[in-house]
């Protein structure tokens, strides 16, 4: 079962933010890395990425100061706006067992480019 307690450094998300693994970059700065899912759900599936080790969105909002929160965030409207989502999106972040989460590293999934349809399937 996917481990969200204890960071594991070898995931592959700390190994693409290391460079070890290739990526397609969409955005970068400080504080965030922002690169097409490999596995497209949407005409537009982006996954954003902290550049801090947290497990899952559990872990940054026990974790994260807050100003690392607030720039990471803030974030978001940089990814936005570069990719000229006007017609809206869908952020998506799954937690631990529950939640679907595969990639135990903070990760929220940016979908758009369509009508997303339902909120949760199955
Ligand atoms: P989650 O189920 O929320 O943990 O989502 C993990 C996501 O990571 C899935 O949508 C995968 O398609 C995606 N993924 C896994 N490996 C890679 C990779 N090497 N590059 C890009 N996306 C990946």
């Amino acid at each position: 079962m996917i481990d969200i307690i204890n960071y594991d450094k070898n995931n592959i998300f700390a190994k693409i933010l290391e460079g070890k693994i290739p990526s397609k970059k969409i955005f970068e700065n400080e504080y965030v890395f922002a690169f097409e899912d490999i596995n497209p759900q949407a005409p537009i599936h982006v996954l954003i990425i902290p550049k801090m080790p947290f497990c899952s969105f559990a872990d940054f909002l026990k974790r994260a100061n807050q100003d690392f929160m607030s720039c990471f965030f803030k974030s978001f409207d940089d990814i936005s706006s570069k990719l000229n989502l006007v017609d809206g999106y869908r952020l998506i972040t799954n937690v631990g067992k529950f939640g679907g989460q595969e990639v135990p590293h903070l990760h929220f999934h940016l979908l758009s480019g369509k009508i997303i349809g339902k909120m949760v399937s199955g």
